[in-house]
């Protein structure tokens, strides 16, 4: 059992909070992603718990057992950073090999593992060259082939495959989530890469300005998020967002916005919602989750369409409301063009409710 409990983690630099309060539990052979923007704190937490960087309060426990003051080479973690940190004089084997020869693993033991993580990482042709002479994306498989020789419990890597080129990292992510089932580690693995957090993690933990926001299963975090930055940081596009004031009319409850359009909510409004009528509320919702018809359509908004951007798979509208600037994923084959009047409706059940004043999402017109 190797589950990683993170308690109260703080770390300080100066009069700056990098981790404030962190608190995360990562199941045993859970994949747990951290995920945030540069200078958010991923790192400095990832240190905390490889023994790097000693927290300034809080506590890290591994498998049970309280490893806040020990060094790394007692916490029976594996590691893989941005920047690889391999030797570069020696070959491909004896690096993935190194942390076996120091911990006295016998030399046919060593050759075994060393081969199987060559394997599993498709360097074997590269075996007996040296980092030297090898690429970016190489030398970081070497050192993802060293972290998965060690077979330890814990696997900790920060931003493991910032520097293959695109289409390398689209098959390692695949690749990488296949090999760490079957290692059957418990991974944290940093990012700032949204798509990489989504389709990676078991889990993603958001992280701004040294906070965890939220820690949920990739398709709760992207629908359900918490706050208006994690509806933001997660999505391409991001989250829309729409500035309105509630009003009650008598139908029910509407969000007003741009030149008077009125937006139902459900019967079933968030509680939170209704000592807000008559203040500003915030609506968010994904691009996806709009329906566009060339038509009138009941209670749809009539727009204009001021950009198509055709994406392959998709296109993608943007739509002036008011002072609002919408994101609208389209069908390919839903042809129109810039200048033209189309409907948009605004499922009431994908509408996210936000106060505008500390960004907090009060509730979904679901509930
Ligand atoms: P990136 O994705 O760019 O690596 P990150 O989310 O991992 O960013 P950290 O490297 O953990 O962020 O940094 C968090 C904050 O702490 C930043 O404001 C950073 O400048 C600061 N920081 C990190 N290490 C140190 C240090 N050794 N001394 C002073 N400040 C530091």
């Amino acid at each position: 059992m190797a589950e990683i409990r993170i308690e109260g983690v703080s770390k300080v630099f100066g009069d700056t909070y990098a981790v404030r309060n962190a608190n995360l539990t990562i199941h045993d052979q859970e994949f747990l992603v951290l995920l945030g923007p540069s200078g958010c704190g991923k790192t400095t937490l990832l240190r905390a718990v490889a023994g790097l960087g000693m927290a300034d309060a809080g506590q890290v426990l591994i498998g049970g057992r309280d490893v806040t003051y020990l060094p790394p080479g007692e916490r029976k973690i594996s590691m893989v950073f941005q920047s690889y940190a391999i030797f570069p004089h020696m070959t491909v084997r004896d690096n993935i090999g190194f942390g076996l020869r120091m911990s006295k693993t016998s030399k046919t033991e060593i050759k075994r593992r060393v081969d199987e993580a060559a394997e599993l990482l498709h360097i074997e042709d590269l075996l007996e060259r040296r980092p030297a002479d090898m690429s970016g994306g190489q030398r970081q498989r070497v050192a993802v082939a060293r972290a998965l020789a060690m077979q330890a419990e814990v696997l900790l890597m920060d931003e493991p495959l910032s520097n293959l080129d695109a289409l390398l990292r689209l098959e390692m992510r695949a690749e990488l989530k296949r090999l760490l089932r079957e290692v059957k580690a418990t991974t944290i693995y940093v990012t700032h890469d949204q798509i990489e957090a989504l389709s990676m993690g078991d889990r993603i933990a958001v992280m701004r300005d040294g906070v965890i926001q939220q820690c949920d299963e990739p398709a709760t975090v992207y629908s359900e998020p918490v706050n208006q930055f994690v509806g933001s940081f997660i999505g391409n596009p991001p989250m829309n967002f729409i500035d309105g004031v509630l009003r009650r009319v008598d139908t029910g409850l509407v969000a007003e916005v741009g030149d008077g359009f009125q937006i139902p909510a459900t019967s079933e409004v968030p509680d939170e919602l209704m000592p807000r009528v008559d203040a500003p509320i915030r609506l968010g919702i994904r691009a996806e989750s709009m329906v566009t018809s060339a038509e009138p359509a009941e209670g749809a908004i009539e727009v204009v369409i001021s950009v198509v951007e055709p994406l392959g798979a998709q296109n993608l509208l943007t739509i002036d409301l008011g002072d609002n600037r919408l994101k609208v994923s389209t069908h390919p084959s839903f042809d129109v063009r810039p200048g033209q009047t189309v409907w948009l409706q605004l499922p009431a059940e994908q509408i996210r409710w936000i106060d505008p004043a500390d960004e907090l999402v009060l509730g979904t017109g679901a509930r």
